[in-house]
């Protein structure tokens, strides 16, 4: 099936992202969210990050319009009834994501594919809400969108081998990577970057050296942009908190329990970058 028209829920952060590169790629985008300042906040940010790339000589100049045009905003779900294939990027909160696909899997065209951006709920467990299942799949991108290289594609237990073949060429259209995961908690990624995180902070809470020099080590150690505080700060330390849960309650293994101190600066507010403190102060 040849796919041309694409769906994206959320217009948060990752899926302006999303709706970015399939626009960007000839793909027409139905960005479809709730909010309508979401809507209006993710259009601004995709021409600004398009005309960013076109600046950088990324993009031909021309791309910029054209892109734009392709891409058209909602919030009636009934909007996404044409699409070949929809990436849902709504809030990561599973009753939410339930209720999307049930009602996504009866407004679209039976053909249609979905699939979902979810860090860390369970793809099959998605799919089984709907009457697709063979058709739903992961396709996890990283932030920022536009900008990152990999795209994870995890198999839910009934993915077909079409359904797969399918979102792998879509997603080489985008010129991205491909790591392919089964479906069990943190997928690749986050299944080696957190507990990697985690054990960072443990080094820091045992008093084993500073922050700055744990970052310094991993950093110019193990040739890494930078240091695993650094990047939790980044991240947000709530959401590698939450990432860490999900491992430790999705294998029952102790060996992914959060670190006490990482528990202790998210009750206290110092959430990284966002809040301005983190394992570092920011202004
Ligand atoms: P976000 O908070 O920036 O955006 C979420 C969007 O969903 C908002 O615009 C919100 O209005 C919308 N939304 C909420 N309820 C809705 C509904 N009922 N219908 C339609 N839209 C609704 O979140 P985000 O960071 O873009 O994350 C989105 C998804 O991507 C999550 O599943 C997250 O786990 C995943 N993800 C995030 C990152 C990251 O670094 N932020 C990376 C990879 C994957």
């Amino acid at each position: 099936m040849m796919i041309t028209k694409m769906g994206v829920l959320g217009a948060g952060q990752m899926g302006n992202g999303i709706a970015h590169v399939f626009a960007r790629f000839g793909y027409d985008v139905v960005l479809f969210d709730i909010a309508e300042v979401q809507l209006a906040k993710a259009v601004a940010t995709i021409r600004q990050n398009l005309e960013r790339q076109a600046k950088k000589e990324v993009i031909p100049a021309s791309l910029v319009e054209e892109t734009m045009g392709r891409i058209k905003t909602t919030m009636a779900m009934e909007d996404l009834a044409s699409v070949d294939f929809a990436v849902e990027a709504v809030t990561e909160h599973e009753p939410l994501k339930l209720e999307i696909f049930r009602k996504l899997d009866s407004i679209v065209q039976a053909s249609a594919y979905l699939a979902t951006n979810t860090s860390s709920i369970p793809i099959t467990k998605i799919a089984a809400v709907t009457k697709r299942p063979e058709e739903v799949i992961g396709m996890h991108f990283m932030n920022p969108v536009p900008v990152m290289k990999l795209v994870e594609i995890i198999r839910g237990h009934a993915t077909s081998d079409e359904t797969f073949g399918v979102t792998f060429e879509l997603v080489a259209k985008l010129e991205k990577e491909i790591a392919v995961s089964q479906d069990y908690p943190g997928f690749i990624v986050n299944r080696i970057l957190m507990p990697m995180i985690n054990e960072a902070v443990f080094a820091l809470y045992e008093g084993i050296a500073t922050a700055e020099d744990i970052d310094k080590g991993m950093k110019l150690g193990t040739n890494q942009p930078m240091g695993p505080l650094t990047l939790a700060d980044f991240i947000g330390l709530d959401t590698c908190l939450a990432i860490m849960n999900v491992l430790y309650d999705g294998f029952k293994d102790p060996k992914y329990r959060p670190c006490p101190l990482l528990v202790k600066m998210v009750n206290a507010g110092y959430l990284g970058r966002k809040s301005g403190k983190g394992f570092y102060v920011y202004q």
